[in-house]
């Protein structure tokens, strides 16, 4: 049941001074990178004496990950580095991570404890559909996998036929998915008049790198026939692996052993009360190529109170309601993608694809939502179709106030992303950009 007994259960007592013993030696180690080094080595400081006083540090930002470019917080002489993981970095300089042997190792259990939380054992076959390459989501799973002794599959994302037939012929028992493909892949599987429960012999999926709701997590459960466990990880702090759901799926464990957890207000920066929802801070207090003291992961959720009953003691974070740079103001009111998501998957009728647009009409802002119908939905009759209009038109009113244009789709008709799925184009003028 546990990877690692000892750790994942470790008293909090224990587990809190393991942090603050670790918390000290990353303090020193990072006091090598450039960026820390007049921070960490003004006079007089000593490292700190209790856990309370990480708060006291500045926060570290991605703008200070771009700006430090190549190397302000490379903490290693060069030659200790093993492998970099880059983000995209479309505006300006990439965001780049440094890893020694350790990190990778220390990444590799991470994911072996996670997947081996949800179930995954030696004799199960593991298709990892997530891009491999810079983006940490394909090979930070392909190594823990290969850690825990699961066939590897290393077939990464789309091309939906060969994903399906290489499920079939090697008995694919376990997938590494993002939430929009996962139902974008189901619907394949439909067309080719397989059913998922009898033809194959998935029962795991974890699903992660972009935010998604509960509701959509129910709805790759159901299609499927199996359990979707939501992972959360973020380059800066290694990749996936940081936070993961337990059989339970009541929250993902935050792995204290690695990282310091802070939830703050993201306007002020002061913490939050514990189980209020507010910005995800992480000190990571293992890694030793790029160390980050209090990065603001942007991230909004919350600490879920209480003891899981699973047993480990490492606190739970609730899934992530979207990033503090992803709200749309439209007219003045706040919206969360999210709410959109979740008001459409729980509408019988709709499809796996939709596509968030804001314009702007008369120096006014319009909301556009276009989503795709399911196929039975599609091929309905006309006035069920406007019967599913006006449903979607009216839920979508009730949840977020503002009245969207909402557009209905046949199946596929969406661009379908290989990535990450786009959801939110901004097309004002002064738009924000796509998240
Ligand atoms: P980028 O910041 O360029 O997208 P990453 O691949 O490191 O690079 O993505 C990390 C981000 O992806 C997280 O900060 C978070 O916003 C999002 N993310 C990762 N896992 C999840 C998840 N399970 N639920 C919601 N969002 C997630
Ligand atoms: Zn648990």
């Amino acid at each position: 049941m546990y990877w690692n007994k000892d750790l994942e259960t470790l008293d909090r007592g224990r587990l809190e001074s393991l942090q603050l013993q670790r918390l000290n030696a990353t303090l020193e180690k990072a006091s090598r990178a450039p960026f820390y080094k007049t921070l960490l080595s003004r006079d007089g400081f000593r490292g700190i004496s209790s856990l309370s006083e990480l708060s006291r540090l500045p926060f570290t930002s991605k703008a200070d990950l771009r700006q430090a470019f190549p190397y302000g917080f490379l903490a290693v002489p060069l030659e200790s580095v093993v492998r970099l993981h880059s983000s995209s970095g479309t505006t300006g300089n990439p965001t780049v991570i440094y890893h020694t042997k350790e990190d990778i190792d220390d990444w590799q259990d991470l994911v072996a404890r996670c997947m081996y939380m949800a179930g995954v054992r030696k004799t199960d076959v593991f298709q990892n559909m997530m891009g491999y390459g810079l983006f940490t989501g394909g090979i930070g799973f392909h190594y823990g996998a290969e850690k825990l002794g699961a066939m590897t599959i290393p077939i990464g994302p789309g091309n939906s036929k060969r994903q399906i037939w290489f499920m079939r012929e090697f008995g694919t028992t376990v997938i590494h998915v993002l939430p929009s493909y996962a139902l974008r892949l189901a619907t394949h599987v439909q067309e080719m008049g397989l059913d998922p429960r009898r033809d194959l012999k998935l029962r795991i999926a974890f699903v992660g790198a972009e935010p998604h709701t509960e509701e959509t997590r129910r709805r790759i459960e159901e299609t499927w026939g199996i359990k979707a466990y939501n992972s959360y990880g973020l380059s800066e702090m290694c990749g996936p692996g940081v936070a993961f759901e337990c059989p339970e799926q009541s929250g993902m464990h935050i792995w204290e052993d690695h990282f310091c957890v802070e939830v703050v207000d993201p306007e002020t920066g002061k913490p939050v009360p514990e189980g209020e929802c507010g910005e995800l801070v992480l000190t990571s207090i293992t890694r030793t190529g790029t160390p980050l003291l209090r990065y603001r992961t942007r991230d909004l959720t919350r600490i879920i109170p209480g003891r899981c009953p699973c047993g480990r003691t490492h606190r739970r974070i609730d899934r992530i309601l979207g990033r503090s740079d992803d709200m749309m103001i439209i007219n003045g009111v706040n919206i969360f993608p999210q709410q959109i998501e979740q008001t459409l998957m729980r509408i019988p009728g709709i499809g796996a694809n939709y596509l968030i647009e804001i314009h702007e009409e008369n120096f006014m802002d319009k909301l556009h939502v276009s989503v795709e119908m399911s196929a039975d939905a599609f091929q309905g009759t006309l006035s069920g179709v406007e019967g599913l209009h006006g449903r979607v038109l009216a839920a979508l009113k009730e949840e977020t106030g503002v009245t969207p244009v909402v557009k209905l789709l046949e199946g596929g008709s969406l661009p379908a992303a290989e990535g990450k799925a786009v959801r939110v184009v901004d097309l004002r003028p002064h738009g924000k950009r796509e998240c």
